[in-house]
């Protein structure tokens, strides 16, 4: 579960953080909204932790761009302050829910975990495939017990064709999904298979049953395959 905390007081950002995380989330912190607007833009969250008052572009203004722009995350607003006006405006403009500074962490998390489960079933935590686990949350992968030591793309490229599992996934949704640079001049295709051959080697070398398997022309899928 992803979580934007959007807050320029670094205190309280990374107490957000560091609780969150503490919770197995991967919470990730913005001291701007204009920062905050462009991670939103360019990724996807399950929840934005929005602090109304921002230097520059204030916690409103963001959640009136991000609404305009289709981005449904919820959004949970903090605010220092407690007049029922500003309540209702920022219920109003967009946020599914308000939390008064200052707040216990306790209540934080109570108020995270509802609008998680609002916004629809969790993820299953893991996913399997064959003795191959992947931990989202963690952002680990363990075979046959033993843990893979990955780089943070090769997670996500791992992760991707974990959920394509049986599916053909060609390159050019890699570059989509995973590079999300569909549209690049120069092709990721050399960048591509050189990240797709370290993860081959980690996951697959000296296994008997291989999971990553080229398709010839076409790209590769995920399966259960005793190979040569
Ligand atoms: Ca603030």
């Amino acid at each position: 579960m992803k979580i934007l905390i959007i807050e320029d007081e670094a205190k309280t950002a990374q107490a957000i953080r560091r609780g969150l995380r503490g919770e197995g989330y991967d919470a990730v912190v913005a001291r701007t909204g204009e920062e905050g607007l462009s991670r939103l833009v360019a990724e996807r969250f399950d929840l934005v932790v929005l602090d109304w008052m921002l230097p520059g572009c204030d916690g409103i203004a963001i959640l009136g761009s991000l609404r305009a722009r289709g981005i449904r995350s919820p959004v949970l607003l903090l605010t220092a302050r407690d007049a029922i006006e500003d309540r209702v405006s920022g219920l109003d403009s967009g946020a599914d829910d308000y939390l008064l500074k200052p707040f216990a962490f306790a209540e934080l998390l109570a108020r995270v975990r509802a609008l998680l489960r609002r916004a629809g079933p969790d993820e299953p935590p893991r996913r399997q495939l064959g003795d191959l686990v992947l931990d989202p949350e963690r952002r680990r992968a363990v075979r046959g017990g033993q843990e893979i030591a990955l780089t943070p793309r090769e997670f996500d490229l791992l992760a991707y064709l974990m959920r394509c599992q049986g599916e053909v996934v060609t390159r050019h949704m890699l570059a989509r999904d995973v590079w999300r640079e569909p549209n690049r001049a120069t092709p990721l295709d050399n960048v591509i298979d050189v990240h797709l051959a370290h993860l081959r080697k980690k996951v697959d070398e000296g296994r008997v049953c291989r999971l990553i398997h080229t398709v010839r022309g076409v790209g590769i899928v995920m399966r259960e395959e005793a190979g040569p």
